[in-house]
C-alpha cells in the first residue's frame, strides 16, 4: 500500500532503532525521507541506503541531515536545508529521544536537563519550525514518538517520565491550536521495543524474560510494528484524527496487575 506516495517527511533521530524503521517503512510507502541524526553519521548513511532500497528503485529525494534537536540554531538550519532539498514538507516525525537512569534523589541535574532538552524541547522546536511552514501551505501532520511512560510512572527515570508526560500535552495543545488550519498532531506510545535503547535486556535471555513477563502479550515489540503505526497516523487515512496518542504496547497500558483477580477479596 502506498499511503505516503510523494509525501516529504523529516524524521528526527532516524539513524537507529524506531526512527530507522520509520524511515524504511515510509520510503516503502512512497515517501521521500530526510534522515536526521546527531551522532552516528555512518548509521544514518546505512539508513539512507535501506530507505532507497525500500523504494525499489523508484525516483525520490532522500538524504541525511545532521542536527541536535535540542539546539535551536541547528534545528532552524535543518529545516532550511530540508525545505531547500524537498521544496516543501508534509510530515514531521519527532522521534529522537534519550533515556538516563538514576534514583531521583541522586540525579545529576545536567542529565535531567538534557533528557528534557532532547525529548521535549526538541520536539517543540521542530514542531514550531514545521508549523511555520505548514501554515504557508495549508496544512501538514506531526507525529511524536512518546511512550507508555506518557501515562505510566517510571521510578529512577523521572526526567524521561516527565518528558513523555509533557509530550502528551504538547501533542494535545498543538493539535487544538492548529486543528482549524489543516495541521494534525498525534503521537505513538510504544511499550518495550527491541532497539539499541534497550540493549540492557535484548540479548540477555534472563533479563528479557523478566521484561516480557510483565507484558500481557508476552513479548517485546519490534521497531517495524511501531513504524506501521506512524505510517497510519501520518497518512491521509488518519485525516480525522488529531491530539491522540495511540499506544502500541502489547497491553502494557491495561494495568497488567489486574490479569489475576486480587481486588475483589474472593
Ligand atoms: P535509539 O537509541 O535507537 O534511537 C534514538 C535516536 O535518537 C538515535 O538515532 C539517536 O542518535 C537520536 N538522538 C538522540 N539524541 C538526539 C538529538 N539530540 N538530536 C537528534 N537525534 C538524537 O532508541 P529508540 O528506542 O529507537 O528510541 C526512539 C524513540 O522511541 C525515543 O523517543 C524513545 O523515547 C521512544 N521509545 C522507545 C521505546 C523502546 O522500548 N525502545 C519505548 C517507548 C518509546
Amino acid at each position: 500500500m502506498l499511503r505516503l506516495q510523494g509525501k516529504n517527511v523529516l524524521i528526527t533521530g532516524a539513524s537507529s532503532g524506531i526512527g530507522q524503521a520509520i524511515a524504511i517503512r515510509f520510503a516503502k510507502e512512497g515517501a521521500n525521507v530526510a534522515i536526521n541524526y546527531r551522532s552516528g553519521a555512518q548509521q544514518a548513511e546505512e539508513t539512507l541506503e535501506l530507505a532507497k532500497a525500500a523504494r525499489g528503485g523508484a525516483e525520490g529525494k532522500q538524504f541525511t541531515i545532521h542536527a541536535d534537536v535540542a539546539d535551536e540554531a541547528q534545528v532552524k538550519e535543518m529545516f532550511a536545508k530540508t525545505l531547500e532539498n524537498f521544496g516543501s514538507l508534509d510530515v514531521l516525525i519527532n522521534n529522537a529521544g534519550i533515556l538516563k537512569q538514576s534514583a531521583s534523589h541522586e540525579v545529576d541535574i545536567a542529565d535531567f536537563d538534557r533528557v528534557l532538552a532532547v525529548n521535549l524541547r526538541g520536539p517543540f522546536l521542530c514542531s514550531r519550525e514545521a508549523i511555520r511552514h505548514f501554515l504557508t501551505r495549508g496544512g501538514g501532520a506531526i507525529v511524536n514518538n512518546s511512550s507508555v511512560h506518557e501515562i505510566i510512572p517510571k521510578p529512577k527515570y523521572a526526567g524521561y517520565s516527565v518528558s513523555k508526560g509533557g509530550m502528551e500535552n504538547l501533542t494535545r495543545s498543538l493539535a487544538l491550536e492548529y486543528a482549524d488550519r489543516g495541521i494534525r498532531v498525534n503521537a505513538v506510545g510504544p511499550g518495550a521495543i527491541e532497539t539499541p535503547m534497550n540493549k540492557a535486556w535484548i540479548d540477555n535471555p534472563k533479563a528479557r524474560g523478566e521484561v516480557e513477563s510483565h507484558i500481557p502479550m508476552g513479548r517485546a515489540g519490534k521497531s517495524d510494528e511501531i513504524a506501521a503505526v506512524f505510517a497510519f497516523l501520518a497518512s491521509d487515512e488518519a485525516s480525522y484524527i488529531t491530539g491522540q496518542t495511540l499506544f502500541a504496547c502489547g497491553g502494557l497500558t491495561l494495568f497488567p496487575e489486574f490479569r489475576v483477580d486480587w481486588s475483589t477479596g474472593e
